[in-house]
């Protein structure tokens, strides 16, 4: 069985900085991390591997060079081999377009019976990447998931909606997004680092290697365009009141009151 987790390298702080000319994220001085949901999606890998035996785990990305040192920490988490599609053609890819692209590489590194993508991204936050791979692939889709049992011919299943509990099952292959419930991701361990440096390495596949119509990748692909991108500017200040107890709880109450949020007696 062949399971592929797809990995997206995101910057590590909730502090978008925006340029305010160009209207782009400002990435310089950010540090980058694996996005969290897809350390959760290839914890679930490694777990079907441990619990099937005869599985191997593939990583993926589509990014800049610099990608790769988020591959190479899953090699280190324990994946078996790392692909990076990495080519100026593939920049300002809109969602359609990066899953297009994701898509055409997981044919060339077919067969491929299981592919985990986390449910979104820190930083795009679109949700809409896993389900256009499943589309583009025309293989069936499991969103949300909260466990994943897989077998060699199926996978089922289980998510939460609220008190709603959903479980479905698909015939490989077969695309499952997975939350951030689903499990808890494992630390590196001093092997796994030293396997990953000497035995494995991260493989670049350009836009040729992937054979992709260039009509559907990077800006030329995308049909979205950004007109506009801001931070939220904060509304209010905050108030701080000093004082011992009397004065702190009085302070509050007076605030309060003169807010209008007291009940009305
Ligand atoms: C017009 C336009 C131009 C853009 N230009 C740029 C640009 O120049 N540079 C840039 O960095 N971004 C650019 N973006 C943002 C880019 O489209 C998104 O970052 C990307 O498509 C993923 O979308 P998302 O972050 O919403 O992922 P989601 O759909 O929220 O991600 C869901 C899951 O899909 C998988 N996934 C998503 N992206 C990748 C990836 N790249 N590799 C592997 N797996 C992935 C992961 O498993 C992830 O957990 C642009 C967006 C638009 C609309």
């Amino acid at each position: 069985m062949h399971i592929v987790v797809t990995i997206k390298q995101v910057p590590d702080t909730n502090e978008v900085r925006i340029d305010k000319k160009t209207g782009t994220l400002i990435r310089e001085g950010v540090p980058a991390i694996m996005n969290p949901e897809d350390k959760h999606a290839l914890e679930a890998a490694l777990c079907i591997r441990e619990e099937l035996g005869d599985v191997k785990v593939t990583v993926l990305s589509m990014g800049p060079p610099q990608a790769g040192n988020t591959l190479m920490e899953a090699l280190c988490l324990g994946a078996d081999e790392a692909f990076l599609a990495c080519d100026k053609a593939f920049a300002g890819a809109d969602t359609l377009a990066t899953a297009y692209t994701l898509a055409m590489a997981l044919k060339k590194i077919a067969p491929v019976d299981l592919v985990l993508c986390g449910s979104q991204a820190i930083d795009g936050d679109t949700a809409q990447v896993g389900p256009q791979i499943a589309e583009c692939l025309g293989i069936p889709q499991i969103t949300y998931a909260e466990r994943i049992k897989a077998s060699e011919k199926s996978v089922e299943v289980e998510s939460g909606f609220g008190a709603v509990r959903r479980r479905v099952s698909a015939d490989l292959p077969a695309l499952v997004t997975v939350g951030k419930a689903i499990n808890r991701p494992r630390y590196k361990t001093m092997k796994g680092i030293a396997a990953a440096f000497r035995d494995k390495g991260v493989q670049l596949l350009t836009s040729q290697d992937i054979k992709v119509n260039p009509g559907r990748i990077g800006l030329t692909g995308s049909p979205t365009s950004v007109k506009k991108t801001f931070v939220p500017e904060l509304g209010r200040a905050g108030r701080i009141i000093d004082g011992g107890p009397e004065t702190l709880s009085l302070g509050i109450i007076h605030t309060l009151e003169a807010e209008n949020l007291l009940p009305k007696s």
